[in-house]
């Protein structure tokens, strides 16, 4: 547990009472969290180059998550940043954007799968992805696996050509850079580091997770 910092509070505008609790999601690896409502979320790039994905269960109805297409009817755009609110499948809203250091991050593509390893890049055998960690750290919370779809790709840039086609580029976000997000109900959130290289200019990083605390929140455990 640390104290608030303060630089990141005044990009975030979280206030002097929170308590922040840091996490370290190993390279390739994932975590979640129970964050109550009116806790922060703040996901930081400590080295640069990483991308990873993030996605968020309604805490009380847990087969109810993240929705990356009632984000965009709702938000009228396919890009998250400063003021977009994430939206659940039943419409409820789960978290804002509230400080956003690098601006683009995909929320079109599905979690990188053992399936998509096989298909798009011919691994054979397992493969480190996004949807094994996501489900699994999730699991620890009884998440149903059926609950997780999409999953924001934080720091991650792709782009839509005029005909449609889909592509993705190297991420842009540099040694320090992070997201803050506000939550606005009880949720559960889990929290990969993506191990495709070709999001994270060729290699995997750590990602750095805090949660923001107020009040009685504080000393409830975060934990399953
Ligand atoms: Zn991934």
């Amino acid at each position: 547990m640390c104290d608030v910092d303060a630089s990141r509070a005044a990009s975030g505008d979280v206030g002097s009472s929170v308590t922040w609790v840091e996490h370290t999601v190993s390279a390739a690896s994932g975590m979640a969290w129970r964050v109550p409502t009116g806790g922060f979320l703040r996901i930081t790039d400590v080295e640069g180059g990483q991308t990873g994905d993030l996605f968020l269960v309604d805490a009380v109805d847990r087969s109810d998550g993240l929705s990356n297409g009632r984000s965009f009817d709702y938000n009228s755009s396919v890009l998250m940043s400063v003021g977009s609110k994430l939206y659940s499948s039943r419409s409820n809203v789960l978290a804002t954007i509230i400080s956003d250091d690098v601006g683009r991050h995909d929320f079109l593509y599905t979690p990188c799968s053992q399936e998509m390893y096989e298909i798009q890049h011919g691994a054979i055998g397992p493969h480190p992805n996004c949807y094994d960690n996501l489900t699994t750290a999730l699991a620890g919370y009884s998440v149903p696996a059926s609950t997780v779809t999409v999953a924001l790709n934080v720091f991650m840039v792709a782009s839509i050509a005029d005909d449609g086609g889909l592509v993705v580029h190297p991420t842009r976000s540099i040694k320090g850079d992070s997201i803050v997000l506000r939550v606005e109900r009880d949720v559960l959130a889990a929290v990969t580091s993506c191990p495709a290289a070709g999001c994270n200019r060729g290699a995997t990083r750590p990602l750095l997770v805090s949660i923001g605390l107020t009040g009685p929140d504080v000393d409830r455990p975060s934990g399953p």
